[in-house]
Formats: structure tokens, sequence, C-alpha cells
């Protein structure tokens, strides 16, 4: 058992730091324990902000999952966007492209936060021809 502290609201949760517990898993992914413990205290707390930031890592998991979809073929985009996702929905990113060199052409990927605080991703695909004697 932990205490936990709400990153927002600073009110103080009882972690049980059992199987099963986020801050368990965070853990073993290389966080700090104290760490892991106020992470998911904020998680579970009911607090605005605490809500607020749940719903956020909620929407980047899913606009990573459609990330890993729309840039099946680029994993250049894939690793960079998807990381960059939790820091568009909860973070101070807004936005950020990415140019990238195909067989034919070049890939342009971007995500943004919109106005409405949704994410949206989109990638563009331009060819080029020509020639140079
Ligand atoms: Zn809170």
């Amino acid at each position: 058992m932990a205490q936990g502290t709400c990153r927002y609201c600073k009110q103080i949760h009882i972690i049980g730091y059992e199987e099963g517990d986020l801050a368990l898993e965070l853990t073993s992914q290389g966080m700090k324990p104290e760490d892991a413990i106020n992470e998911q205290a904020t998680r579970q707390c009911t607090c605005n902000e605490g809500l607020h930031y749940r719903k956020g890592i909620k929407q980047a998991e899913e606009a990573e999952e459609e990330c890993k979809k729309l840039f099946a073929d680029l994993p250049e985009a894939k690793n960079v966007i998807g990381t960059a996702v939790l820091s568009l929905a909860v973070g101070r990113l807004k936005a950020l492209t990415l140019n990238i060199e195909t067989s034919d052409g070049s890939v342009r990927a971007t995500a943004r936060r919109t106005t409405k605080g949704g994410i949206e991703i989109r990638r563009n695909h331009t060819t080029e021809e020509g020639v140079s004697v």
C-alpha cells in the first residue's frame, strides 16, 4: 500500500500497488515507483483536471492506434507521431509535421490538436517527376 497524490488538486489516494495496478505496470516500464503511484492517483482522481487528464490519455491511446494503421508502411511517422500523441492530448504540444522521403516522392505526415480539442492526423503524398541532364 502506498499514498499517491493527484498532480492537480493534491488530493491523496491510497494505492494498493499490487498485481493489476497501473502504478506497478508503469514501474515495470521504468518509471520511478513514487512517480508511478502519483500517476495512478492522478488518473483515478475525480477532480476536473484529473478527469480531463484521464480523457486525454484515452484519446491519445485511440490516436496511437489510428496512427499505426495510417502509417503502417512508414515506421518513422508511426514512431514519432505515435509517441507525440500523448503530448498533443494532455501536454503543451500543438502540432508537428514530418517530411519523409519515399521511393516515388515524399510523404508529409502531420498531427495537430484541433481547436475543439481533438487530435487530427493526416498523411499527404507528393509525387515528383522530373529530369535533370
Ligand atoms: Zn485531483
